[in-house]
């Protein structure tokens, strides 16, 4: 086989979604299991739809997730440009190869003749028109004009397309890697525009051009590409590239939540949930979306929770490393209907990927958010504030949001629990408490533990009278961390402040 070679071919026309996301990493991973090459080109043909930022916006989400092109804009490559505006001079003198072997034709309908042709159609009772070899010849073209008159119209300046003819009573089969064969009736294929007066061509064009020049081997895409399929394989075809033609594979959709439908970017707001892997800012509120990233998710959790997002390594396995995804992937494991979005799945994967780190890991990428908060943000410290929460937490902001009482006074108390178990005729008996522990020469988890117990079994009094109440005291809540090892975290004077200060609050609200 030649060399593996696949693209990941966005256009710019907005953040890109999630799907996106997976399409490229599927990409990535069949190209780095094949020890192939992965191309990142951008598909910026359609001029009325480019949105400025979005091939940026598209370059850092693939960069934040570690699926980095072998090739592309700013990567290089040796079958450049890979923007393809850029290429526009190429595809000309392919569609003149297709006008010359009678595979294309000129079309001068205007958009309004086109309109006012399907309004007549409609009227008669017939819904679906479509410029094809059933009406091509009572259209206005080349086909139906001598040459003179077609390149007369040409030179006057006439809008013109050039459209691809498509043969009729044809059956067109895909070999789809994950669907298997898929016929196509070209009678219900219409002719497809392929390029514009502008000499912009359409996608279909361009799209098999560049695939071809590229040496792509293998197209994997989203699923609602799979209509087009048909007339990209008379591409082929049209130009005699069906020997090198790449194999197909048609991605499943993702589905929303509910299993009703595809995900769609409006779905993320509606649930309050990202389907984007970075933010993407906006003037109009409506079309700003937080993403992945900003959630305070790992992009390995991302990536791994992508992966089985339409594909299974068939076996019991889900935490996967980059690596071991490379290892296990195959296409023959996609499957073909559709997956559903599970954020709780996502927010679970997160959950194992912070739990897996090492704290002095966590620590350090944790330090520039622990500063722009002006926090205590000493390694040492950190180090062990994520021992003690990351198994706590679900996104990477919960660290300092559930912990904030490690580097702040506490805020809110628990009063609920502490209307339960306060008594202010024990205030007396935990002010002794408190004073123990500023006696203990060296205020480890242990030694506060030992002095703890020994003061209950002076006082008469049990766990559930204790621990509660220096629990809320030191954080304000009963969830958080090891009681003992976060009061020798804060440390001894830090914590007798606290205990002070707690049981006041507390004798004011039983
Ligand atoms: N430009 C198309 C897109 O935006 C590419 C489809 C394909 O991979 O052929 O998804």
């Amino acid at each position: 086989m030649n060399q593996p070679r696949v693209r990941f071919a966005p256009s710019p026309t907005g953040a890109l979604h999630i799907g996106g996301v997976r399409t490229a990493l599927y990409n990535y991973l069949l190209a780095k299991k094949l020890k192939g090459t992965f191309v990142l080109r951008i598909e910026d043909t359609d001029q009325t739809r480019y949105v400025p930022g979005a091939e940026a916006y598209i370059q850092a989400s693939l960069e934040w997730c570690g699926l980095i092109p072998d090739e592309g804009p700013s990567y290089g490559g040796a079958f450049g440009p890979y923007r393809q505006s850029e290429r526009k001079d190429i595809y000309a003198g392919y569609v003149q190869q297709l006008l010359d072997k009678g595979w294309a034709y000129y079309a001068f309908d205007t958009a309004e003749e086109l309109e006012a042709i399907r309004e007549a159609e409609h009227a008669k009772g017939n819904q679906g028109f479509k410029y094809d070899a059933t009406v091509r010849l009572q259209l206005k073209n080349s086909l139906t004009m001598s040459k003179e008159a077609a390149e007369a119209l040409i030179a006057s300046g006439h809008p013109w397309t050039v459209r691809l003819k498509v043969p009729a009573d044809e059956v067109v089969v895909v070999e789809d890697l994950i669907r298997g064969a898929v016929a196509f009736q070209t009678n219900e294929l219409d002719d497809k525009v392929l390029l514009k007066s502008d000499g912009m061509p359409t996608y279909h064009l361009a799209n098999i051009v560049d695939d071809h020049l590229m040496k792509i081997t293998h197209v994997i895409r989203g699923e609602e590409w799979l209509s087009s399929t048909g007339h990209h394989v008379l591409l082929y075809r049209a130009f005699g590239w069906e020997e090198t033609m790449p194999a197909f594979a048609h991605l499943p959709l993702i589905l929303k939540p509910d299993g009703k439908g595809k995900l769609s970017k409006r779905d993320g707001k509606r649930l309050g949930i990202p389907v984007f892997p970075l933010s993407w800012e906006s003037d109009n509120p409506e079309d700003a979306f937080v993403g992945f990233k900003e959630t305070g998710f790992d992009p390995a959790a991302v990536i791994n929770f992508l992966a089985l997002l339409g594909w299974n390594s068939g076996t019991e396995q889900e935490i996967f490393s980059l690596d071991e995804l490379i290892d296990a992937f195959s296409l023959e494991k996609i499957g073909k209907s559709g997956a559903r979005f599970d954020f709780d799945k996502a927010k679970w994967f997160n959950e194992q990927y912070i739990k897996g780190k090492d704290n002095a890991v966590l620590a350090a990428q944790l330090m520039p958010l622990a500063k722009e908060r002006s926090y205590r943000a000493d390694l040492p410290f950190l180090e062990q504030f994520c021992g003690l929460m990351k198994e706590r937490v679900t996104f990477y902001q919960d660290f300092f949001e559930e912990g904030y009482y490690f580097f702040e006074d506490v805020h809110t108390y628990d009063l609920a629990t502490v209307q339960k178990k306060w008594k202010p005729e024990r205030r007396a008996a935990m002010d002794v408490l408190r004073d123990s522990l500023t006696q203990l020469p060296d205020f480890t988890h242990e030694a506060i533990k030992k002095a703890v117990e020994s003061f209950m079994e002076s006082a008469q009094l049990k766990f559930g009278d204790v621990l509660p109440i220096l629990r809320i005291a030191v954080s304000g809540t009963m969830k958080g961390p090891a009681i003992f090892e976060m009061m020798e975290l804060l440390g001894k004077e830090e914590i007798v402040k606290r205990l002070s200060a707690a049981f006041d609050v507390f004798d004011q609200n039983v």
